[in-house]
């Protein structure tokens, strides 16, 4: 029956950008119209949501200031506009399906953490009651289970899951939280955790719950299945434990992860400022890098002074913490050491239950694999490391259209995108290409990428290393295929973050990275826009001794640089320097270095990184990526202002750099100090060559990337200071700096050099 749209009524347009697709911000604002009596739509948009209302001015007010308040956790208003409409003819409030493809993509979201709602009703709903996949319109597995669109129960791993009629009536029912709650589930109908120890199969949940908090107390390893594949949990204050933990899964050095029992448990541990805390919180639950309070067993982390920190974001975690006596767990990923996180139900009995003194599984499926995002806080912004869990796969807004485009992403560290239209979307962290297994999930991951976007590549853009297997698998697609620079494209991918399409001062600090005239590049100061780059100066180049190996043993890089200032004495007239190092292994290198065999060039910042922290006797060989600067870093004494001469003469050389240093450990300076004044050094030499860069071009747009940036001093300093002169400065926030942000560049550049492509013809 149609309302009576008397005088009196009142019509609002309300038009809201942020994040509100996805995350069941429609099936929220009609309950809150129905609430208020209201009549109208919402539907949403390319931008977002919009909302058409009409109804008594009281209730339509009280709609509208009640939004951005009551709105579902895992969603965020960014811009809210309300505007006077004309009366219409509504004569009730409905939810406008969405009809084109692009709005189906934002309907992928990511993972959401349990909300305070679903831990409400694991208390008091008799059939949610201690049953830990409880979830709803605003919470739960969503990218992990989903296996194709439309998003719906029947085309996730939920399928084999039949509702019971409770669960169906809610599903059913608009005005419930689990209206269309693809996962929902209860104790009846769902799926449900199996514990085996020792042979044996328990599955009462609290029997489970019980026996894995002993487990851990009593300094066991237990494998647990967690949102996109497994994890192997320990004990964090039982250094038999974590000790062994590390053999088991032949984990070297890399820090393992914790998980809190919350975040003021966590502030007794950790240094945590407000910013990151809000970070640890937020829904997308990431592993935030945080400042150590109090020592946790050694071997959790050596020579870090931080550690990867996360709190519950499964049901499960949560039931386990009520039990747990431990403030703390270990939570690494179920995996060994550089293959691919374990998803599948019997691979992890294969692998991990050998491993783990036992094995918590559960019988849904989890399709996408997905490792726990990695972030930190640097100028009190968000800054991931790792993009995955509950990010993965929301797309990046960007300002050129890159419909039809495959970014096939770098080698280490990689991500792939794809393009549908104005978005970007960036796969979730894949890996090490150079593992076999990581490889496979890659070739899988692009194909399912292919199928649940409904995408098409047309067109490919790879890393210019021809080595790189990203680049080979693009080349093997059979399509047109663009070839960028390493660097320019990580320039690129701070540029897209922020819609930048201009020309810019591009710094890219970074371990490797494959330049045009076949060196190895990592020190660079560029000009460039989306299109093309000129390198107005560079880091010196020094032979990087046996190739890529260096990376493992940065004492190599350290005698690279030595032998290149000091000449063929410098061992003998620097004793002191080399003590504890093999002599045959030195004179191995030396030969190198002297014969120009086997040593490419390299201007990579992150190799001048590990020399120094070489020097320093602070990591001399690493177990791990990037161990040498990140330990530099964790020593460094940040209260020093003092800083080290360098010279800038077409290029960049530290040889004074190098000379000071070692007069300083000489006199027996300590290595805080000289790690801080070096950090110092390299943050003065990045201000002076911009300057100079800005006075050649006058461009005063500074652009940073590359991994060496996620050294938080290096970071903050730098972008304090070119603020400080007044440069506009973007460095990556949402995307990673490192080579996982890299096919977000290259897309922009391959939308970009299309564009002017089509553009040609008519400028002839
Ligand atoms: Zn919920
Ligand atoms: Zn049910
Ligand atoms: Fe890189």
């Amino acid at each position: 029956m149609r309302l009576n749209l008397a005088m009196g009524r009142t019509s609002r347009k309300i038009r809201i950008k942020g994040l509100v697709q996805g995350v069941g911000f429609r099936p929220f604002i009609y309950r809150l119209a129905k609430n208020h009596q209201l009549v109208g739509t919402v539907e949403n948009n390319n931008t977002g949501v919009e909302i058409l209302v009409e109804g008594k001015a009281d209730n339509v007010e009280q709609f509208i200031r009640e939004i951005p308040v009551q709105i579902p956790e895992a969603s965020s208003i960014s811009e809210f506009i309300v505007s006077k409409i004309k009366p219409s003819d509504f004569s009730d409030f409905t939810i406008t399906k969405s009809q084109s493809l692009s709005d189906e993509i934002t309907e992928v979201s990511p993972d959401i953490a349990v909300c305070k709602s679903c831990l409400q009703d694991m208390k008091n709903q008799p059939n949610r009651i201690g049953y830990p996949f409880t979830n709803c319109t605003n919470c739960g597995p969503r990218f992990t289970i989903i296996q194709d669109l439309p998003y719906d129960r029947e085309k996730t791993t939920m399928r084999p899951f039949e509702m019971c009629p409770s669960c169906r009536e809610e599903y059913t029912n608009i005005l419930d939280r689990r209206f269309h709650a693809q996962p929902v589930a209860c104790s009846k109908c769902g799926p449900h955790y199996t514990l085996i120890e020792k042979g044996e199969k328990e599955t009462d949940i609290s029997t489970i719950v019980k026996t894995t908090a002993r487990l851990l107390e009593d300094g066991k390893i237990v494998a647990i299945k967690g949102l996109g594949g497994y994890h192997l949990a320990c004990n964090p204050f039982n250094e038999k434990t974590v000790a062994e933990l590390r053999i088991r899964k032949s984990r070297e050095g890399k820090p393992f992860a914790l998980m809190f029992r919350d975040a003021e448990t966590a502030k007794q541990f950790l240094h945590i400022n407000k910013k990151e805390e809000t970070l640890l919180m937020s829904w997308r639950r990431p592993i935030v890098l945080l400042k150590i309070k109090e020592q946790f067993a050694p071997s959790v982390s050596t020579g870090l002074d931080t550690i990867g920190s996360m709190l519950p974001y499964m049901p499960f975690h949560h039931m386990l913490f009520e039990e747990l006596d431990l403030p703390a767990i270990v939570l690494t990923s179920g995996n060994i050491t550089d293959e691919p996180i374990i998803i599948d139900n019997q691979e992890a009995m294969n692998i991990l239950h050998p491993i783990a003194d036992a094995s918590l599984t559960y019988n849904r499926e989890i399709y996408n694999r997905t490792d726990d995002s990695v972030a930190f806080v640097a100028n009190n912004k968000e800054r991931l490391i790792r993009r995955s869990r509950s990010y993965a796969p929301s797309p990046v807004q960007i300002k050129l259209n890159a419909e039809g485009i495959f970014a096939a992403g770098a080698e280490l560290v990689n991500c792939f995108c794809i393009g549908k239209g104005n978005q970007a979307i960036m796969s979730q962290h894949i890996g090490d290409l150079k593992n076999l297994e990581t490889l496979e999930f890659y070739q899988e991951s692009v194909e399912r990428f292919k199928r649940l976007f409904r995408f098409t590549p047309q067109l490919a853009v790879a890393d210019l290393h021809p080595d790189y297997l990203s680049t080979q698998f693009a080349k093997e697609m059979k399509i047109p295929i663009l070839l960028v620079q390493h660097h320019h494209a990580h320039i690129a991918s701070c540029m897209a973050e922020f819609q930048l399409d201009e020309k810019v001062i591009g710094i890219s600090f970074d371990g490797t990275g494959l330049g045009d005239d076949g060196n190895i590049w990592g020190g660079e100061f560029l000009i460039c826009d989306l299109n093309e780059y000129q390198r107005f100066t560079h880091f010196e180049y020094i032979p990087q001794p046996g190739g890529d190996a260096v990376s493992k043993h940065p004492w190599r890089m350290m005698l690279a640089y030595l032998h290149h200032y000091f000449g063929d004495e410098v061992v003998s007239r620097f004793p002191l320097l080399f003590k504890g190092i093999d002599e045959a292994e030195i004179e191995g290198i030396l030969f190198l270095l002297k014969s120009k065999v086997n040593s490419p060039l390299t201007s990579s910042a992150g190799r001048l990184f590990d020399a120094v922290s070489a020097l320093l006797n602070v990591c001399r060989n690493s177990t791990y990526h990037a161990e040498a600067p990140m330990r530099l870093e964790a020593i460094a004494d940040e209260k020093t202002s003092a800083l080290y001469g360098f010279e800038f003469d077409g290029q960049i050389s530290f040889g004074k750099t190098f000379e000071e240093m070692i007069a300083d450990l000489l006199k027996g300076e300590e290595t805080a100090k000289i790690a801080g004044k070096f950090h110092n050094t390299i943050v003065q030499l990045i201000v002076e060559v911009a300057e100079k860069m800005r006075k050649h071009t006058g461009l005063n747009k500074v652009v940073l990337s590359g991994g060496t940036f996620q050294n938080k001093i290096l970071l903050e300093n730098v972008e304090q200071k070119l603020k400080e002169i007044n440069f506009a400065v973007y460095s990556q926030s949402g995307i990673p700096s490192n080579d996982g942000g890299i096919a977000l560049g290259q897309l922009a550049i391959a939308a970009k050099r299309r564009e002017l492509e089509k553009l040609k013809p008519q400028l002839s």
